[in-house]
């Protein structure tokens, strides 16, 4: 055998299980068509939070009236930003991988058969290989991507002028930070959600903060639109099927935030004996292993939640394995929205515990009860803490600094810390965290704030 593992695809999962197993003493080769750091970092989380925090930026500073001088972007400038960010990440993983003997081939891998990878002509082999292909957008029949009004989101945000009127699809994470991103730059923006709630699944009065906030910064939302392009020839037409009307939106731009599917050309599944949902998504047990024995699988491809979050932890978790070293996803997986308002949310809603007949309670406390919301100018949202008698099953946070509250609470649910062990924790003043020692407070004594 050539290496002990051999990895393919090197987005955030790869990367992680590749270093992991080299961590653990095996031999790596990590295979690459593209960039090193997979959509994550090159078109996806990085670039486009950095266009966002540049804008929430400029939007800090209009809406404080102390301040006296007003701040515009340049959107050129800001995205020569954006490459050098992107490069200076990737460059820093590009000497981790090589630090830690990891072989990167540049190539297009296609599995031949159990343990032997022909990267462009020339075939490799290896005892364990690991899956970390990702997903791509998906063009559905409804909004056919065609490169040039009818974009996916990576195409949409490196446009170099942006058009004026954009109908976005879908209001899940990506439509929602999308939108919040256009607006900001003074663009018409319209979303299109056929859910009857904007961020499908997430906790209902979360949403309801996040329409209420796009909606009052002026983004157009439809829920219940069933929708589809007729035209885009032009401008892009979508009829609009509403549950008691029915309209025509226009736009100069569409952005297709929905449907993607697993990157799984070349990887001969069947042969190796991997098998894949119904979804097309490579099934995995709880440590990336797949149905065979000597392939793991990690990130996008081996399903949802479609999230660099959870894409590089099951990396770490195969790579682990691989290892030797016993490990397992873990229970929670904290996700983020960086829109207008942050959003961070782990575990389960109310709804979730109701439909499973789960007898819990909620505990919500405004971020206007928390001093450091005032200094920071931002009293809207909220953190809500879903409980089941002393077992946080839940925390759900709408407003500033919720990405980054989110994570202790992703902590505390992680290793089981009970609402009386989180009381007896003292959260630093004035901070945004203390919104969870008041929701502890105020669940097991009384309100302070
Ligand atoms: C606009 C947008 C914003 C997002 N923001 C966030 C965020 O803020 N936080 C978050 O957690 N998630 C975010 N995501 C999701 C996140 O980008 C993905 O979940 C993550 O990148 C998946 O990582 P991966 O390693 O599984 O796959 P990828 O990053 O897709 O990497 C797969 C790699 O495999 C390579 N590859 C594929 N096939 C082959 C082959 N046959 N041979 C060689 N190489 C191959 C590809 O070139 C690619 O580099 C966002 C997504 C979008 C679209």
């Amino acid at each position: 055998m050539d290496f002990d593992v051999i990895v393919i695809g090197g987005g955030v999962a790869g990367v992680s299980a590749a270093l992991r197993a080299s961590e653990l003493g095996k031999s790596v080769a990590l295979v690459e068509r593209d960039q090193v750091g997979g959509e994550c970092i090159n078109r996806a989380c990085i670039p486009s939070k950095t266009l966002i925090d540049a804008v929430k930026t400029v939007n800090r500073v209009s809406s404080s009236p102390w301040i006296v001088s007003s701040a515009t972007l340049d959107y050129a400038k800001l995205n020569e930003n954006k490459a050098r960010i992107i490069t200076a990440i990737k460059d820093r993983m590009e000497h981790n991988l090589n630090a830690r003997n990891v072989k990167v081939i540049k190539g297009n891998a296609k599995i031949k058969a159990q343990g032997e990878v022909e990267v462009d002509g020339r075939t490799i082999t290896g005892d364990h290989l690991v899956l970390s292909t990702g997903s791509v957008p998906l063009s559905l029949p409804d909004f056919p991507l065609n490169g040039r009004n009818v974009l996916d989101p990576w195409t949409a945000m490196n446009l170099k002028e942006i058009k004026n009127r954009i109908v976005i699809v879908g209001g899940g994470v990506a439509g929602v930070e999308l939108a919040t991103l256009f607006r900001a730059l003074n663009k018409e923006v319209t979303i299109l959600e056929l859910m009857p709630q904007l961020l499908p699944g997430f906790d209902r009065d979360l949403a309801s903060a996040t329409k209420k906030r796009l909606e009052e910064k002026g983004i157009r939302i439809y829920l219940n639109a069933k929708s589809k392009i007729v035209n885009s020839e032009g401008t892009v037409k979508f009829s609009v099927n509403l549950p008691n009307a029915s309209e025509e939106v226009e736009g100069d731009l569409a952005v297709v935030t929905i449907g993607r599917k697993a990157s799984t050309e070349n990887l001969n599944l069947k042969e190796i004996g991997v098998e894949t949902d119904q979804r097309g998504y490579v099934k995995v047990d709880e440590r990336g292993r797949t149905t065979n024995p000597k392939v793991f699988a990690a990130g996008d491809v081996a399903g949802v939640p479609l999230s660099a979050t959870k894409a590089w932890r099951q990396g770490i978790v195969a790579g682990d394995n691989i290892g030797g070293k016993e490990s397992k996803m873990p229970k929670y997986i904290p996700s983020s929205i960086f829109a207008d308002m942050e959003i961070g949310t782990v575990g389960k809603t109310l709804d979730d515990l109701k439909k499973a007949g789960i007898e819990a309670r909620e505990i919500m406390v405004e971020m206007r009860d928390i001093p450091r919301a005032w200094t920071l100018n931002e009293t809207d949202g909220f953190l809500k803490l879903v409980v089941a008698g002393n077992k946080i099953e839940g925390a759900h946070m709408i407003g500033e600094g919720a990405t980054e509250v989110i994570n202790t609470m992703a902590l505390a649910m992680e290793l089981g810390i009970t609402t009386t062990q989180l009381y007896s924790v003292t959260f630093s003043h004035p901070t945004v965290s203390e919104v969870i020692g008041e929701a502890i407070q105020r669940l097991t004594h009384g309100e302070i704030y």
